[in-house]
């Protein structure tokens, strides 16, 4: 890529949920962004996104902060709690709520998966936009008493911000298509925002100038784009790593056996040994990457 783009000092972050244990594929995607963050005589810092309430656990975040001292990563400044900032979540959704962005959702996942005629994005059904045509009136009348998300008019913002794009450092140019995931949630209704406003948000917050994270997570970049349009916020430099498949030939998923850092721990595993295999890209038996 042009080197034009890479910033001089790396800020870099890792930014688990702490809904289980951390596993070599956490472990790989985290030393990466370490290493990015020392090469460039940066900064690294790691970030707990606990905002869902009914899946974060407190045991899950001590596991994080275990496992990452095993490896010998250290981080940067405080460790940030997506739970503990929420206020500055609610100003950016008050911001996009006066720019008339984002409205009231009353829908249940099981209203959303009985519209027939939901159209598929790349993260499965996309939202009907059933209450985006909801009166002020019946928005007022529902909102008193109905539990509401909020979400995003797509088309509409996509319309305001005009053509983005953003820089992969391996993929280079990339146009943003924020319309193909369609009117996302950006507050939920169990909690004042949303992976993607949050952690558009902390992003910029943070100072982070180089998001490393799973390709997996690659369409979310077109919608955090967007986000930083409308907020007015920087765009960092982005790469998406491949994942880490199990033996079955399926992503590592906190719920896999046999591969956490936690176990591996109790298994004896040397941390200094794995940290060098991981960064030479040799991962366990039976641990292969995804397709490019
Ligand atoms: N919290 C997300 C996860 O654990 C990562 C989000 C990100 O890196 O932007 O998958």
């Amino acid at each position: 890529m042009n080197p034009a783009h890479r910033p001089q000092h790396m800020v870099t972050r890792f930014a688990p949920s702490p809904t289980g244990r951390l596993h070599v594929g956490h472990a790989w995607s985290a030393l990466m962004a370490y290493d990015a963050a020392n090469a460039t005589g940066g900064a690294f810092h790691l970030r707990i996104e606990d905002i869902d309430g009914a899946r974060s656990r407190e045991e899950h975040v001590s596991g994080i902060v275990e496992d990452i001292l095993w490896l010998g990563i250290g981080w940067d400044g405080e460790m940030v709690r997506q739970s503990q900032r929420l206020t500055l979540y609610e100003d950016a959704l008050d911001r996009l709520k006066a720019m008339g962005l984002v409205y009231p959702c009353f829908c249940t996942r099981a209203d959303i998966a009985a519209s027939a005629s939901a159209p598929h994005g790349p993260e499965g059904p996309l939202y009907p936009g059933t209450c985006r045509h909801l009166s002020e009136a019946e928005r007022e009348a529902h909102m008193a008493f109905t539990p509401h998300a909020w979400r995003i008019d797509m088309a509409k913002a996509a319309g305001i911000a005009g053509p983005l794009h953003w820089i992969d450092d391996v993929q280079g140019r990339i146009a943003a298509a924020p319309v193909l995931a369609g009117d996302v949630v950006l507050a939920r209704k169990d909690a004042p925002t949303s992976y993607h406003l949050a952690a558009t948000v902390d992003d910029a917050a943070m100072g982070i100038s180089f998001v490393l994270r799973g390709q997996d997570l690659m369409a979310a970049t077109d919608i955090h784009r967007l986000l930083q349009a409308l907020l007015g916020l920087p765009t960092p430099l982005y790469r998406h790593h491949r994942l880490l498949l199990g033996p079955d030939g399926k992503r590592l998923a906190k719920r896999t056996q046999g591969i956490t850092l936690a176990e591996l721990r109790e298994a004896g595993v040397d941390p200094g040994i794995l940290v060098r295999d991981l960064r030479a890209g040799v991962f366990p038996v039976g641990i292969s990457l995804s397709e490019p």
